[in-house]
């Protein structure tokens, strides 16, 4: 990150020239204590390239807003003045992650720097074509994660709402869930009617984008990626330069929507032949014989069940895996040809499967003049299994605060 250095001057107030530049510095100091713990003032102007003029300055506004503390002051090895330690005050606040899946709603609750502090999840029955209840189920969950919030002495200041669809609109709203049989759904307002403490500053995201963007994080030197997953129905995300393409309606990246097949079945989205009715988790389930562990276990047990089966070589589940595929081969193909990665990752159960997705990517690679392929991107599996969504949720909070650590001031 490059460094937004103040001239050097001997007054430290006017080092404080503008508000961004400020915000930015100030936002340094937080993230080298995050990273290296209570540090002296000249240890923090050694670690960040920040004058001692600024550092000084910059501490006082953190420390007036008690973003900062004093911790208890060192002897440097008994020899001369103790040091005065400084570190980050931030036992008063939390991060909060509400997810929605296929089974269950999630809460996720952490300190600022993503350690968790409480988890609960409430199965809500999947009731086909109905937000109502499992938007109490939401409710009821987020109710208890501010009780418990409240009851450690910390205040939620910063929230994200995950979906697993995508989100889009203003105020945003979910746009279609196919695994829940949603058309357009506010959920924040439906939050906000049962469970007045949402926070105002509570945002909506969608599950893909929320996972690409953590399993970027853990990516050395890749800035170009399509991130592709299922799990609950299919989702993506396309990275450019490291940033979420979004669309002019916030649509980018909703791949499971990609309309492959001609004539093909009418989707919950409007169109036909979408990705998701080919290589969705229902489709494949379907044709693999698990339609009855589906209703009976739940999406998540079904598809452990299926990803052992195909991996096992078991006939039925084989021959729908060969077939979907063929279809998420095809849906790379196309995207390649859009956006031209680095690399693709998959997530959710396909991360498992890579392999084979891979070799139908390149069945159909296109060639240069001389009939070489050209190297396409490479295929990789997600690291973060079913907690992508949530972990960029909460990465995605912490370097909000950290990018401006007033927000957390008592
Ligand atoms: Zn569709």
């Amino acid at each position: 990150m490059a460094l937004l250095r103040s001239s050097a001057t001997s007054d430290a107030a006017t080092t404080l020239v503008s508000g961004d530049v400020r915000r930015h510095n100030l936002s340094i100091v937080a993230r080298y204590l995050v990273d290296n713990g209570a540090s002296s003032r000249s240890q923090i102007a050694d670690g960040t390239g920040l004058t001692r003029g600024s550092v000084t300055a910059l501490t006082a506004v953190l420390l007036k807003a008690a973003v900062l503390h004093e911790a208890e002051p060192q002897d440097a090895r008994g020899k001369g003045r103790p040091l005065t330690l400084l570190n980050l005050s931030a036992d008063h606040v939390a991060i909060l992650a509400l997810q929605l899946d296929a089974d269950q709603v999630t809460g996720l609750l952490t300190t600022l720097t993503g350690e968790p502090l409480l988890r609960l999840a409430e199965h809500h029955g999947r009731p086909m074509g109905r937000p109502e209840p499992i938007i109490d189920v939401m409710a009821s969950v987020l109710g208890r994660m501010l009780d418990a919030c409240g009851a450690m002495g910390r205040r939620v200041v910063d929230m994200t709402v995950v979906v697993f669809a995508p989100v889009g609109g203003e105020p945003p709203v979910v746009i279609a869930d196919t695994d829940l049989g949603w058309g357009a759904v506010d959920v924040m307002a439906g939050l906000r009617r049962r469970e007045p403490r949402t926070p105002s500053f509570a945002q909506l995201a969608p599950d893909s984008t929320l996972a690409a963007q953590a399993e970027l994080g853990l990516l050395d030197d890749s800035r170009d990626m399509i991130y592709l997953k299922s799990n609950s129905g299919i989702g993506g995300a396309i990275i450019i330069d490291g940033a979420v393409v979004e669309g002019s309606h916030k649509l980018a990246g909703a791949l499971g929507h990609l309309p492959l097949v001609p004539h093909g079945e009418p989707c919950g989205c409007g169109q036909r032949g979408c990705l998701v009715t080919v290589a969705g988790p229902d489709s494949v389930l379907r044709a693999a014989g698990l339609e009855g562990m589906l209703e009976s276990e739940g999406l998540t047990a079904a598809l452990t069940e299926l990803t052992g089966r195909i991996l096992a070589g078991e006939s039925r589940a084989a021959a729908a895996w060969t077939v979907a595929s063929y279809w998420i081969g095809k849906s790379l193909q196309i995207l390649t040809m859009a956006v031209d990665p680095q690399v693709i990752v998959l997530g959710g159960y396909w991360a498992h499967l890579a392999d084979s997705v891979g070799e139908r990517f390149a069945e159909n690679r296109p060639v240069s003049g001389t009939g070489v392929p050209w190297v396409g991107a490479a295929v990789v599996p997600g690291r973060l299994e079913g907690d992508a969504a949530l972990m960029g949720a909460i990465w995605g909070a912490r370097d909000r605060l950290l990018g401006d650590p007033l927000q957390i001031s008592i």
